[in-house]
C-alpha cells in the first residue's frame, strides 16, 4: 500500500505581537483577525508596558483561535559594576487587577511619554522638521515608543522607511537617543510572577538593537524566577538561536519562538517563528492570574 505524504501541521503557536495599544500599526481587533487569516492557531498579544489590547482582541477573536493575554515588559538589567542594559520581558496570562503590575504599567508608559518628547525635542533641535503633537497623534493613546518618532520621521520624508529611522537616528548608540527608566529586570519577573504570569526574557541575543546579555545574566535571572526564553526569534541568527536552546536546557527553562510582529512598523511577518504546543501547555498551565481566551465556533 502506498501512503500519500501529507505534511501533518500541528497548531501553529506565535506568542509575540504587537497591536496599536503601543507601537504595531494593527488594531487589537484587526491582530487577532490577521491571525486567524494566517492560519495561526493560537497568539499572545504583547504590547509594550499596557494590558490596553486585551480585551478587543477577545472581542474579535475568530472561531478557532485562541488569544493569550500579555504584555512586554520593559527592563534593565545590571551586572556589577556594568551600564545597565535594556530587558525585555514577555510576561504571560497576568491578572489584570493586580494592583502593583497596574500602577506599574501606568508608571513606564508616562516615562515612556516623557521620553518620547526628549527624543523629538533633540532631533528638532538638530532641525528635523518633526513635532511631539505628532507624534502623540501617531500614538494615538498608545505606549509611546521610538517607531511612533520613526513614523513622524517617514512622513516628513526624513527617511524612508521606520527601519531607516532606527539605523540613522534611533538607535541606542545615535546622539538622539534617550534612556527610559525602566524596572529592574530582577523585579520584572517577580513582578509578573506575583500578578499570577510566566516571565519569558523576550529576544534575548538580539545583537543587531545593542548589547546582549551573558550567560551569567540568563542564569541570574533563571535564579530569580524567569520560566523561558524567546529562542526563535527573527533578530536571532542561528548561532544564537543554538547557544539559547542549551542554555534553556540546561536551566530548565523553556524555549519559545515568535514574530514580534509590529504590522508595517517592522518587516517582522506574523507567524515568521512558532512556539512548540508541549511549550505552549507548560507555559499555560503553569500561570494563574488569567486564562487565554479561545473564540468559540458559533
Ligand atoms: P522603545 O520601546 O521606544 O525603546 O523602542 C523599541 C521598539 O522599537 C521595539 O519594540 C522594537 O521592536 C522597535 N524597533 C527596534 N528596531 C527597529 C527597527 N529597525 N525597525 C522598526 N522597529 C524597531
Ligand atoms: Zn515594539
Ligand atoms: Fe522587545
Ligand atoms: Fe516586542
Amino acid at each position: 500500500m502506498t501512503t500519500v505524504a501529507t505534511a501533518r501541521h500541528g497548531p501553529r503557536i506565535d506568542l509575540h505581537t504587537h497591536s496599536t495599544a503601543s507601537d504595531g500599526t494593527l488594531s487589537p481587533a484587526e491582530l487577532v483577525r490577521a491571525a486567524g487569516q494566517t492560519g495561526l492557531d493560537v497568539v499572545a498579544i504583547t504590547d509594550h508596558d499596557t494590558l490596553a489590547g486585551w480585551v478587543e482582541a477577545f472581542e474579535a477573536c475568530p472561531p478557532g483561535l485562541t488569544v493569550v493575554p500579555g504584555l512586554e515588559l520593559s527592563c534593565v538589567y545590571t551586572a556589577a559594576e556594568a551600564r545597565p542594559m535594556s530587558v525585555h520581558l514577555l510576561g504571560y496570562l497576568v491578572d489584570p487587577g493586580h494592583q502593583e503590575l497596574v500602577a506599574e504599567l501606568d508608571r513606564l508608559r508616562a516615562e515612556r511619554s516623557q521620553r518620547g518628547e526628549k527624543i523629538v525635542a533633540k532631533l528638532a533641535s538638530a532641525g528635523y522638521p518633526i513635532s511631539w503633537s505628532r507624534v502623540r497623534e501617531l500614538a494615538a493613546g498608545g505606549s509611546i515608543g521610538r517607531p511612533h518618532v520613526g513614523r513622524a520621521l517617514v512622513e516628513a520624508g526624513v527617511v524612508a522607511t521606520v527601519d531607516d529611522a532606527f539605523r540613522e537616528l534611533l538607535a541606542s548608540d545615535s546622539r538622539f537617543y534617550v534612556r527610559k527608566a525602566d524596572l529592574d529586570a530582577i523585579a520584572g519577573i517577580d513582578l509578573i510572577t506575583r500578578a499570577g504570569g510566566v516571565a519569558v526574557f523576550a529576544h534575548p541575543g538580539a545583537g543587531r538593537r545593542g548589547r546582549i546579555v551573558d550567560d551569567d545574566a540568563i542564569k541570574t535571572l533563571s535564579a530569580a524566577g524567569l520560566f523561558g526564553l524567546e529562542v526563535d526569534h527573527p533578530d536571532h541568527t542561528a548561532a544564537v538561536r543554538h547557544r539559547l536552546r542549551e542554555l534553556a536546557d540546561a536551566l530548565g527553562l523553556v524555549a519559545t519562538g515568535s514574530s514580534d510582529f509590529h504590522g508595517t512598523n517592522k518587516v517582522n511577518r506574523l507567524g515568521e517563528h512558532t512556539t512548540a504546543p508541549q511549550v505552549y501547555a507548560t507555559l499555560a498551565a503553569a500561570a494563574r492570574g488569567s486564562r487565554p481566551h479561545v473564540g468559540q465556533r458559533s
